[in-house]
């Protein structure tokens, strides 16, 4: 069995915020998102284009004033996953790998996320900033270390020898 120590909810969260970035295609920047209720993830999202439509990772990005005008933002997506499936996002918080956007930040507020959780500052918009700020959001930079992630192993956790042995807690 591993004895590694288990993943603080903090890194829990925003690891998997990294691990669905990976699946952008927008090469403007890789962005993931998750959506956080009572400890649960309730929806994600990465930035690209609408469903069927070109990758800018085949194609190029479609750039008008440094903005690809292609890409659906990772918070958003993660927004419209809980409008199609019919899921509450009010009181929920979101961890996302880069500072949101003002429009992003305006969804999120008026969708009744209550606290930001991000791990890089994203050219930070001061018309964002005075939102939060009059809407009370809880911000909050995650920070993962190196070493946590030289330190975890996911193969430790793919082992197969516990079918024989009995259930430990
Ligand atoms: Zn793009
Ligand atoms: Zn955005």
């Amino acid at each position: 069995m591993t004895n590694q120590k288990r993943v603080p909810w903090d890194q829990y969260f925003m690891m998997q915020a990294v691990l669905l970035a990976s699946r952008s295609t927008c090469q403007r920047l890789s962005v993931g998102a998750v959506l956080v209720r009572d400890k649960r993830v309730i929806a994600g999202g990465y930035n690209g284009s609408v469903s069927g439509d070109d990758h800018c990772t085949e194609v190029g990005d479609y750039l008008v004033d440094g903005h690809c005008l292609r890409t659906i933002h990772a918070e958003m997506n993660a927004v419209l996953q809980c409008a199609k499936f019919g899921i509450a996002t009010d009181g929920s918080e979101i961890y996302v790998t880069d500072f949101p956007c003002l429009q992003c930040t305006k969804m999120l507020l008026q969708a009744g996320i209550t606290k930001i959780n991000y791990l890089r500052n994203y050219h930070n918009d001061p018309y964002a900033m005075h939102l939060v700020t009059l809407k009370q959001i809880e911000l909050k930079q995650i920070d993962i270390p190196e070493d946590a992630l030289t330190q975890f192993h996911v193969a430790d956790f793919l082992t197969t020898d516990h079918q024989d042995s009995t259930p430990q807690q």
